[in-house]
């Protein structure tokens, strides 16, 4: 959808100082309300497709002044899906759409706002720094031809885009089968961030790389909602379905993504799973383990406590004091990925939730949580699934 908008005077010619407000580009979301007066633009966040969901913003503004002050307005914000995810949260932005920064932002209880004197005349803004399709691309062909693992299947989401299910090792039997998939809820794009790290530390040769894939092999899957990022959705696909509560009843017509995720575990099995997510409320890195299933087993429970143990001793990327409540035994929600596949498999099960704002027992007052420690966080959690390889079954 292309939004634009130009101030004209009476006799039609463009006035100088026009703001042009635009997302018609891949995961790009914003509604203009009113850009006439560049110290208050007025803005909203669009609902994902067929679904009431929105929190993810990504959009262009060119035309500013250089040096002067802009001031920006997502009015709709305290009717977002977590509308509590706006307090102490700040908008990134970048010049370039590689550089990304972020700049101080204000939740006043209905819009969040934010402010800032340009560089440039053009800059970007997102909710966190985008993972595009492109860069999605690139990655794909580097798993293929620098990171060697081959492309076992492809699945298609609802409109037909391409999802790759790669694998790091040769299939041999009895070598363990770790899952890890990422970004089923499209607006959480630190989640194909940390496949990047993933994709990186296969091209290089170290030790514990290669201790652990003489024991396991890697099944990836990078990015398992094109379609709603493509759209700047925040949690749902094509559909209006959010794939993460689509896994114990996935049809092949409204979460073909799931449905193929799941037609490929069967085919192959799962001695481990870890589904990559980001947090829009919490400021911390954690994970979500399947206690609440009823067939929870002891084992299970031994593996989360000693991967959460090895990565917060590896990391302060990582830590145990924050996260989602503990499920209560018998209560878990079978349509979450990470307790529909500890359930079926008996495995270790989790969840990996990076924040949106920042870690607060690191904080970085220039990037917050980025790309970059997304990818960083990957490369800590493959040392410790090397580590804990031989005990996972
Ligand atoms: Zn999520």
């Amino acid at each position: 959808m292309a939004l634009s908008w130009h101030l004209r005077t009476q006799d039609s010619s463009v006035i100088q100082t026009a703001l042009s407000v635009t997302c018609d580009f891949d995961s790009g979301n914003i509604v203009v309300l009113d850009a006439s007066s560049p110290q208050n633009v007025q803005l909203a966040i669009r609902p994902d497709t067929r679904s009431p969901h929105f929190q993810w913003f990504h959009f262009k503004v060119d035309g500013m002044q250089v040096g002067e002050p802009h001031a920006f307005s997502l009015t709709n914000a305290s009717e977002s899906s977590y509308n509590r995810a706006w307090t102490g949260y700040n908008a990134a932005a970048s010049y370039d759409q590689k550089t990304w920064f972020r700049i101080p932002s204000q939740f006043d209880g209905k819009a969040l706002n934010f402010e800032l004197s340009p560089e440039q005349p053009q800059i970007w803004f997102a909710y966190f720094e985008p993972y595009s399709r492109e860069r999605h691309d690139g990655l794909i062909d580097q798993a293929l031809n620098k990171a060697g693992t081959e492309l076992l299947a492809t699945g298609k989401s609802v409109e037909g885009r391409d999802i790759p299910l790669l694998r790091k090792g040769d299939g041999a039997p009895g070598k363990r089968k770790i899952w890890i998939i990422a970004q089923q809820h499209p607006g959480e794009h630190m989640a194909e961030w940390f496949m990047e790290g993933i994709i990186e530390r296969l091209q290089e040769n170290d030790p514990e790389l290669e201790a652990l894939l003489a024991s396991a092999d890697l099944y990836l899957i990078p990015h398992m909602n094109p379609d709603g990022s493509f759209h700047g959705h925040l949690r749902t696909n094509a559909q209006g379905k959010d794939l993460n509560r689509a896994w114990q009843d996935s049809t092949a017509e409204l979460s073909p993504e799931v449905y193929f995720a799941r037609e490929q575990m069967e085919k192959y099995g799962v001695d481990m799973f870890l589904d990559v997510h980001g947090d829009e409320e919490i400021p911390y890195v954690f994970t979500a383990a399947c206690e609440g299933n009823p067939g929870y087993t002891e084992q299970q429970k031994a593996l989360e406590a000693d991967f959460r143990a090895r990565l917060s001793g590896l990391t302060k990327d990582f830590q145990t004091r924050y996260g989602y409540p503990k499920g209560q035994p018998g209560k878990a929600n079978m349509n979450l990925a990470c307790n529909s596949v500890g359930e079926r498999y008996k495995c270790l099960s989790l969840t990996l939730e990076m924040p949106f704002k920042d870690n607060d027992d690191a904080p970085d007052i220039v990037t917050g949580w980025s790309g970059k420690r997304s990818m960083q966080l990957a490369r800590d959690v493959l040392t410790v699934l090397g580590q804990m390889v031989s005990v996972l079954r």
